[in-house]
């Protein structure tokens, strides 16, 4: 089975495994654990913070910040796109009980003019704008690279009526490759940072939060009180940690297979993919044009051994990952050529 539905579904490589065998560990909470605090430690470094922090999940690291940052009754500025707004079960309003301001950013790009209509000035009558959530790359809306000077003059903004920057870098080591740059400088405006292990970098387990410390500490409370205090996670750090020292390259890979793919997408018709230069391992697939229904088209996929994820009518995601060959993305092209050319697929 070729999985291009997410780079999530990558497995870890042996070298992550064999850390997991050698992991010092102790109880987390006791913070007796060298891994994590390993782990946490790499993970400050290479987004330019001060402190880091274990946790479960992007999606927990995300709740935490907005936790961390805003009260209750306060306005949250998200992406309409966002996964924090989509994709999180409600968490802003379950967890932090802040109403959100989201705002649609149709090519990646933040509007600026928008961005400083939303926050908010003081009023007897008006909700206080406490956070600005950024997402780089930017994944239900086509895996867009933000580059660092878009991230400066957002962030810029919002720390001039003082409120906080967010950035959930799930994947912004794919951002960095694309833009040429390094994550730091992504980083640099933003108070907050979380990006994910499971993606791209195939770590079994978890995303780092990185912030200041005095952030971090009051995260790692947060983080405790949603039941999130790890024993002798460095097992799970471990792996974390070489994927962080061992990945880089493949995350490069990945976004080099996903031009190549889109590429020869683009061949069959010229809309059926949006792909621009800031593109990163996402790709966009769009139907419109074509008669094939949803149903006939995953299911002939399928019966090739393909997988690939349905956003919406006609709306389809491909992502390149670690776990698909060169030789894959070439036989991926061929099955949806036919498909979509009603050429009869059987004797591929
Ligand atoms: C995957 C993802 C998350 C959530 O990460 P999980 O570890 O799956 O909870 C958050 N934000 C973005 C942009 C993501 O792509």
């Amino acid at each position: 089975m070729i999985d291009l539905r997410s780079d999530t579904v990558t497995k870890p490589t042996k070298a992550m495994l064999e850390a997991m065998m050698q992991a010092n560990v102790g109880d987390d909470i006791l913070r007796e654990d060298i891994s994590v605090q390993e782990l946490e430690s790499l993970g400050a470094k290479i987004t330019g913070k001060e402190a880091g922090l274990f946790t479960v999940s992007g999606t927990m690291s995300n709740q935490i910040a907005v936790m961390a940052f805003t009260q209750r009754g306060e306005e949250v500025i998200v992406g309409a796109e966002s996964h924090i707004y989509n994709l999180e079960v409600g968490g802003l309003a379950a967890l932090s009980q802040v109403q959100v301001k989201a705002i649609s950013c149709p090519v990646g790009k933040i509007p600026l003019d928008t961005l400083n209509r939303s926050i908010r000035s003081a009023g007897v009558q008006n909700p206080r704008t406490g956070l600005l959530c950024l997402e780089n790359t930017y994944n239900l809306n086509r895996g867009y690279a933000i580059p660092a000077e878009e991230i400066q003059v957002a962030s810029d903004i919002a720390h001039q009526y003082e409120v906080s920057v967010y950035m959930d870098g799930a994947r912004i080591f794919n951002a960095a490759e694309k833009l040429q740059t390094c994550v730091p400088t992504l980083c640099q405006s933003v108070d907050a940072v979380q990006f994910c292990l499971t993606k791209g970098l195939a770590a079994p387990f978890g995303a780092v939060l990185t912030g200041s410390a005095a952030f971090i500490e009051k995260a790692r409370w947060l983080k405790q009180r949603l039941g999130g205090g790890f024993r002798q996670a460095g097992y799970m750090a471990a792996a974390g940690t070489i994927a962080l020292q061992t990945m880089q390259k493949q995350i490069a890979e990945d976004n080099r297979k996903a031009d190549f793919l889109a590429a020869k997408l683009q061949k069959i018709h010229p809309d059926l993919v949006v792909w621009d230069g800031s593109m990163t391992n996402i790709i966009s697939l769009d139907l419109s044009g074509f008669s094939i229904t949803d149903e006939a088209f995953l299911q002939g996929l399928l019966q090739k051994g393909i997988k690939i994820k349905s956003l919406d009518e006609k709306k389809y995601r491909i992502v390149c990952h670690k776990d698909t060959s060169w030789d894959d993305l070439n036989y991926v092209e061929t099955v949806i050529k036919h498909l979509l050319l009603r050429v009869d697929a059987a004797q591929i």
